[in-house]
């Protein structure tokens, strides 16, 4: 919920950035067109103004060399002809720049605003519009030489007027310049303004946008590492009581509650082991089994929990007479094995007949009175015949262990 709104929050904010972003960098674009055009407007405007300053020349200049012509060289009309032809080009021309300046119509379509000073210049004390067309209109009388008689004072006239018309003339195009340049440098710091406006919405950007979001992905990755430290602690945790439940399952499935010795269970994989061993490497390996005599008795005189006693005290003697490689079983009631490992015959029937007399010495203590116990047993070892496989094994072993009990018990037999 409160992810979601920080991402509404952010994606408005940058939204509300880029759209301020766009319409700066638009208007920048246009000012920086506008001041191209007006750049191009302006010298476009300078042009004629210097142009029609020069006109005011050529057609003074125009009007001198015709008066030249008429007044010296009357055979060489067809040169007159050629300067009236010129002179009016000028006039024509100049016509043309007086009415775009004064108008604000270019020739190229496009129309100014006059400034000020420019409509002063040419409307009002300057009275440039009028002078110009009156200067145009006196010059254009030389057309009909022929007719007049006053040809020196139309001269003389354009003669005086051009001087002053050509001063007033500059005058203009340096107000045109100054214009110009003053438009110029107001789109630039205009320019200047978008720019700095551009720099400051992108640093805001990133105080108010950049930083809260690198914060934020600083923080969730912090919370994720957190949740992570969690879980694992959290499957650690549970592999360890994973792992301690499977101990105890395995505990619980290969051993004996009441003695803590190993069961049938262990005693089939484990023989098999032996055997695999034997016919690998030639290991040797033998099988004790042993149960105790008139067992039964024990019950019936003194009870079962006497039985119990007994079983678990031959159990001890049996753990406590073996090496610590070899491995005991009860394998059922009152009857135990004994897996012994890399073990010679004569050593075994050492520990047997010690395990035997172990048990035949033991006093059982009770309240009242003291009683013995004897075991038989059946001894297996791999040199006195191969081991075929458990089931053999065992039903050798049992058998011995039946002999030791038919010949009148507490014997230890020894296999085939
Ligand atoms: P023998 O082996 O010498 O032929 O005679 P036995 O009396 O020992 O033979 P039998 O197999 O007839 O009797 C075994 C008795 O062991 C029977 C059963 O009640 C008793 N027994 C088996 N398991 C337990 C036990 O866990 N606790 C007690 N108290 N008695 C048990
Ligand atoms: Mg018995
Ligand atoms: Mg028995």
């Amino acid at each position: 919920m409160k992810n979601l709104d920080l991402e509404k929050r952010i994606t408005l904010r940058y939204t509300i950035a880029l759209i301020i972003i766009a319409i700066l960098s638009t208007s920048s674009f246009y000012v920086l067109y506008k001041s191209l055009q007006e750049s191009s407007s302006t010298a476009y405007i300078v042009n004629i103004a210097g142009k029609q300053r020069m006109l005011s020349q050529h057609i003074a200049l125009d009007v001198q060399r015709i008066h030249h012509v008429l007044d010296n060289h009357h055979e060489f009309l067809y040169k007159v002809d050629n300067l009236l032809e010129s002179l009016s080009g000028h006039i024509k021309e100049m016509q043309e720049a007086n009415r775009a300046l004064s108008t604000g119509k270019l020739p190229n379509g496009e129309t100014m605003i006059l400034s000020q000073a420019v409509y002063d210049s040419y409307f009002g004390e300057l009275d440039l519009k009028n002078r110009v067309d009156e200067y145009t209109q006196i010059s254009s009388e030389l057309y009909r030489y022929k007719e007049l008689d006053n040809v020196e004072d139309i001269v003389s006239e354009i003669d005086s007027k051009s001087k002053q018309l050509l001063i007033d003339l500059d005058k203009v195009v340096k107000v045109y310049e100054l214009e110009g340049s003053k438009k110029l440098e107001r789109l630039q710091t205009l320019e200047i303004i978008a720019w700095v406006c551009i720099l400051f919405t992108l640093l805001l950007e990133v105080i108010f946008i950049f930083q809260p979001i690198v914060k934020k992905i600083g923080s969730l990755m912090d919370e994720n590492s957190k949740v992570l430290d969690t879980l694992e602690k959290e499957v650690e945790l549970r592999t360890l009581k994973l792992q301690e439940a499977n101990h105890s399952l395995q505990k619980i499935a290969s051993e004996d509650p009441m003695t803590g010795l190993r069961n049938r269970l262990t005693l089939e994989d484990d023989i098999e082991k032996a055997i695999v061993n034997f016919k690998k490497y030639e290991a040797p390996f033998a099988v004790l089994m042993f149960d105790i005599d008139w067992f039964k008795d024990v019950n019936d005189k003194y009870g079962h929990d006497v039985g119990d006693k007994v079983i678990k005290e031959v159990a001890s003697i049996l753990q406590k007479s073996v090496r610590e490689e070899d491995k005991v079983y009860r394998a059922g009631g009152e009857e135990f094995v004994i897996l012994l490992n890399r073990i010679s015959l004569e050593a075994t029937q050492k520990i047997a007949e010690k395990i035997r007399l172990l048990i035949e010495n033991k006093v059982f203590k009770l309240d009242e009175t003291d009683f013995s116990k004897t075991i038989s047993g059946g001894l297996y070892h791999s040199s006195l015949g191969k081991p075929k496989s458990i089931a053999y094994v065992l039903k050798i072993v049992d058998n011995a262990l039946y002999k030791s009990k038919e010949q009148g018990r507490n014997q230890v037999t020894q296999a085939i």
